[in-house]
């Protein structure tokens, strides 16, 4: 399957290439990955769902009306158990619309001080629409740890503050991030659609 002519065209519905990029060395032979700039589909999807599975089916049947190939779209979101699941769908606009990682994380550690329960977990959905509008849900989820403080640099968004179970109190900020794809929530999801994606290859 390695005849460029036999690869099957798969729209991933970001504009993030660093990401599509990821997911197409991980599929390899079979599937081309193109992003909805590469397709010259400039629409943004609101993502206005209760939940995040809404919000990722929104997405992928969004660019699947407007390319007619199979799409696919992920939605991730941070649920603390103390603050009764929040900020869950909420997680990219916690601290206001403007997705401010900086404000997003001192709501987050200001809300949860004083709390002795301080487990979490971020959870990624992944939807896939198939050329012919068939629909598949793909899940991922990393469990952890709200921390006090933040520690670490690397990574983005609310890496700082989330420790992974099994990494001895570090954060994913101070993984590498080979070390946070293996367990991430989003390398699990990823994962899961791949494996699927090249099952179907085969047949
Ligand atoms: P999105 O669905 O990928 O846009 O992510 C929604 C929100 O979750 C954004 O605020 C991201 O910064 C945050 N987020 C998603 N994945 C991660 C992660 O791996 N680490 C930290 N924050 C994340």
């Amino acid at each position: 399957m390695s005849n460029f002519a036999d690869m099957k065209e798969i729209l991933f519905a970001t504009h993030n290439r660093n990401k599509a990029r990821e997911v197409a060395a991980l599929l390899g032979d079979g599937y081309r990955v193109v992003t909805l700039d590469e397709k010259g589909i400039d629409k943004e999807t609101e993502e206005d769902g209760e939940t995040l599975k809404d919000n990722a089916l929104k997405k992928a049947r969004e660019a699947h009306e407007a390319s007619g190939i199979a799409c696919f779209a992920d939605d991730t979101g941070l649920i603390v158990d103390s603050l009764g699941g929040r900020p869950g769908v909420m997680t990219a606009r916690y601290a206001g619309e403007a997705c401010d990682p900086d404000a997003n994380i001192r709501k987050l550690l200001g809300e949860m001080e004083g709390k002795a329960d301080r487990r979490a977990r971020f959870k990624t959905i992944v939807a896939l629409v198939e050329g012919d509008g068939k629909e598949h849900i793909f899940e991922g989820v990393c469990e952890g740890q709200i921390t006090a403080v933040r520690q670490g640099n690397g990574g983005f968004g609310y890496d700082p503050v989330f420790a992974p179970e099994g990494y001895e109190g570090k954060t994913f900020a101070e993984l590498s991030m080979e070390e946070k794809n293996k367990i991430s929530h989003r390398g699990r999801a990823m994962r899961a659609l791949i494996e699927w994606l090249r099952e179907r290859a085969e047949k």
